[in-house]
């Protein structure tokens, strides 16, 4: 298996080499040249197998440069004991053909876990494969990749690790779970600026090329966490098909297949059940779900990506985002893999701020997704009528996929099962979470609205969410975007 970039097709390389690099050298995103598929005789040996078992068997097929004692490791260290559950991923009936698909159990509370427990093994797996030395990954952050890559990647030999998140953008939670991080070789740093603002300097250093000769000399090579990595999403599609097997022992009816809700940011989660989809699980349709930062919606609705908007910020913070990075991978599969028309549209976006698709590509674009979004508003109040209806906490980002949920089933009504992607602890946005739920407690006291959460809906607060009411902040830098690159290399030592 070679991967291909979004940009340029005369680019080919292995798993190994896509996982270290993390984008391509002209700017493109890799993807698999081919999407392998599952058997009906696949999928009744993967229905017996546990969760590692699974990810072993989705795994193999795009890193067959992987040994098979390397993938064992692999998976092995990243979720053996490392969630606090049995299953990673597992899947919460609320009634009858309405599951919930609970993606927080892992030690940084949000679904950006499943990935970067394995990242660190794949990333340093791949390293010495192809002979890099130390890897630096750098991490433009709406909140939760953030801490879970910092999570990931503490401590482990041959990288450092620097995130830089937007000041003012992310939750009290979130900022301190990433101020108070622990390692050796650790970095973080909050930006004058929005998320793409992070995301967009982040991404000029990767292609930089004079900053990467400075590292380069150093035996250093730049990589990412981000889910521009083919290495994050990668172990996000196990999960949908963790789903589908589950969903199978449910007894679920499939007669028609079943449909999968994702709220969405940076189009990565969702991408990873389109690849799932792709690979033989019978997902009929991918519902898109948005916050007030609309702009997928309205490009599933139009054909036309367009990010000259106002910008909100939202009590779903992780959804913050008008650039969707992974969709740079969808639209070019939708073109049947034509870089060149990839190529022109990503260089619009940069330039303009916007680009239109065919009314072909828009025809296939439509029907595999429906796309639909919500205020915090309708946010809060999806919380508060999940409680009162399932007993069933969700937190804000989750919310926004139960309400577009139910307005996909209103408008295109059919009787399959449908799964929501819930991508986070509530206790994680327990402010947001608490005021919909009863706002008469509501203080500033982020920890004491986490125990009065925790009393009145008696759920358990998450032990690493409980532990950082103790914990020591280490970091408080702030700097300027276009400080990222020289922040970036004298915290290196250049
Ligand atoms: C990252 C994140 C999202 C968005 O996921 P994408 O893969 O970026 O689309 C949604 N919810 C939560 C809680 C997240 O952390």
């Amino acid at each position: 298996m070679f991967y291909k970039s979004t940009r340029n097709s005369n680019v080919k390389v292995t798993a190994a080499e896509a996982i270290s690099k993390g984008i391509s050298d002209d700017g493109g995103l890799f993807v698999p040249e081919y999407i392998p598929t599952f058997s009906k005789e696949d999928f009744n040996e993967l229905k017996t197998l546990d969760y590692i078992g699974i990810a072993k068997k989705v795994l193999e097929r795009y890193l067959d440069d992987f040994t098979e004692e390397e993938l064992d490791y692999c998976l092995k260290g990243a979720y053996s004991g490392t969630f606090d559950d049995d299953e990673p991923a597992p899947l919460y009936k609320l009634e009858n053909g309405k599951y919930i698909l609970e993606l927080w159990h892992g030690p940084t509370c949000a679904f950006k876990d499943l990935a970067l427990q394995l990242l660190p093994y794949l990333l340093t797996t791949s390293a010495k494969k192809v002979n890099k030395g130390k890897a630096v990954i750098l991490v433009a952050t709406s909140g939760d990749t953030g801490k879970a890559a910092l999570e990931g990647f503490c401590d482990v030999e041959n990288t450092e690790i620097m995130v830089f998140y937007p000041n003012n953008g992310v939750s009290p939670m979130q900022k301190l779970q990433m101020d108070t991080q622990k390692g050796k070789n650790v970095f973080v740093c909050a930006i004058n600026g929005n998320f793409d603002d992070a995301q967009s300097s982040v991404k000029t250093i990767f292609t930089d090329t004079k900053t990467k000769e400075i590292l380069k000399q150093n035996g250093m090579e730049f990589s990412s966490a981000n889910s521009i990595n083919w290495g994050r999403l990668v172990p996000q599609i196990v999960y949908y098909v963790a789903s589908y097997c589950n969903l199978l022992k449910d007894g679920a009816d499939l007669s028609d297949g079943f449909d999968i809700v994702v709220p969405t940011g940076n189009f990565g989660n969702i991408l990873a059940a389109y690849y799932a989809k792709e690979m033989g699980v019978p997902v009929r349709r991918l519902v898109c779900a948005s916050n007030a930062n609309n702009v997928l919606t309205d490009f599933i609705k139009t054909g036309k990506y367009d990010r000259n908007r106002e910008f909100f910020t939202s009590v779903s913070p992780s959804m913050d985002i008008l650039i969707s990075s992974n969709l740079e991978r969808m639209v070019y599969h939708l073109l049947g893999n034509d870089a060149q028309v990839s190529a022109a549209y990503q260089k619009s976006l940069s330039e303009n701020g916007e680009y239109s698709v065919s009314s072909e590509v828009l025809e296939k674009l439509q029907a595999l997704y429906f796309g639909g979004c919500c205020d915090d508003e309708k946010t809060l109040e999806t919380i508060k009528a999940v409680y009162d209806k399932y007993n069933y906490l969700c937190d804000t980002h989750t919310a926004v996929a139960v309400a577009v949920a139910e307005e996909y089933l209103a408008t295109e009504g059919n009787n399959r099962p449908v799964v929501i992607a819930s991508t986070a602890s509530p206790y994680k946005f327990a402010a947001s979470v608490l005021k919909a739920i009863e706002p008469s407690k509501c203080s500033d006291d982020e920890f004491l609205m986490v125990k009065e959460l925790s009393a009145i809906t008696k759920t358990k607060v998450p032990k690493p969410i409980m532990n950082l009411s103790s914990a020591t902040v280490r970091f408080n830098n702030v700097c300027e975007k276009k400080d990222i690159k020289s922040v970036v290399l004298k915290n290196l030592g250049l």
